[in-house]
């Protein structure tokens, strides 16, 4: 049903290497200031991640997690080291070049759902399409396509504040992967839903990655939530670590009548 991601234009002339990670990071590190101190949250951290790879990343709070994503989208930028997606160092684009492959190529999910309240849900979701150039008719397809995915399809001329927290971010996960994003960065999707309601937004974002082969990056604090993923990553003392520490899998509730998620 849904396409597979278009392969990055803007990407360097000979394009990354068959079989290249997704993302490349080398040597990251980003550090604040506090006070007279410098705080070193990410210390050269080297990782990859492959297509289609689902990622949870795991941390206490206050350990970078949010600092990572953010470098890897473009937002922040790294004291050294370097950022490739799809055989783009982000490090090396202009602010405005890394804006403009943000906007093409990656998908976000926030904890705050972060819809525009004076947009319906479907102007919402049209958004990263407009964002990236006109939108086609197909493109328009494309995003029914993925409200009828999400369950939300009869909520098109809604606006955000008429929804449930859970139905807002089945409308930011569509919105995530309207434009056909190579990446999804995700920063504790759940961390603002009751637990059976996250399960349900988590299953459908789970869906629609696979189908789609986006990569997902994930921040949570679920160890549930952690448990599907591919594999689960803890940031530690700067560094990023493999992490073999979850237990427990939750069976994914059924979808309610009338949600029509891909089947697994
Ligand atoms: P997490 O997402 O794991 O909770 P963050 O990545 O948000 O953690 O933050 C990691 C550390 O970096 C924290 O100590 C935080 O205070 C600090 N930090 C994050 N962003 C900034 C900023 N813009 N200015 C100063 N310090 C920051
Ligand atoms: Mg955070």
């Amino acid at each position: 049903m849904l396409d597979s991601p278009t392969p990055a234009p803007g990407a360097n002339s000979s394009g990354p290497a068959p079989g290249a990670p997704l993302v490349r990071l080398r040597g990251l590190t980003r550090s604040y200031r506090e006070g007279e101190r410098i705080h070193r949250v990410l210390d050269d951290v080297d990782m990859d991640f492959g297509r289609g790879e689902r990622v949870a990343l795991l941390g206490p709070s206050g350990s970078g997690k949010s600092t990572l994503l953010n470098l890897i989208s473009g937002i922040d930028t790294a004291d050294q080291g370097s950022v490739e997606v799809d055989g783009t160092d982000l490090t090396r684009l202009s602010e405005r070049d890394r804006t403009l492959f943000r906007r093409r190529h990656i998908g976000f999910v926030f904890q705050f759902f972060n819809l525009l309240p004076t947009l319906t849900v479907e102007e919402n979701l049209l958004l990263p399409l407009e964002l990236a150039g006109q939108v086609s008719p197909d493109d328009r397809r494309r995003a029914s396509t993925l409200l009828e995915a999400v369950g939300l399809a009869d909520r098109m001329g809604t606006f955000p504040d008429r929804l449930s927290g859970g139905e807002q971010q089945r409308i930011a996960v569509a919105r995530a992967l309207v434009h056909r994003p190579l990446l999804v960065l995700a920063d504790e999707p759940t961390g603002n839903l009751d637990a059976e309601t996250g399960l349900l937004v988590l299953g459908i974002l789970d869906d629609l990655v696979r189908e789609s082969g986006t990569t997902l990056l994930m921040v949570t604090h679920a160890p549930d939530v952690a448990a599907r993923a591919d594999r689960v990553l803890s940031v530690r003392g700067g560094r990023l670590v493999e992490s073999s520490s979850v237990q427990g899998t939750t069976v994914l509730p059924p979808a309610p009548s009338g949600l029509r998620y891909p089947p697994r």
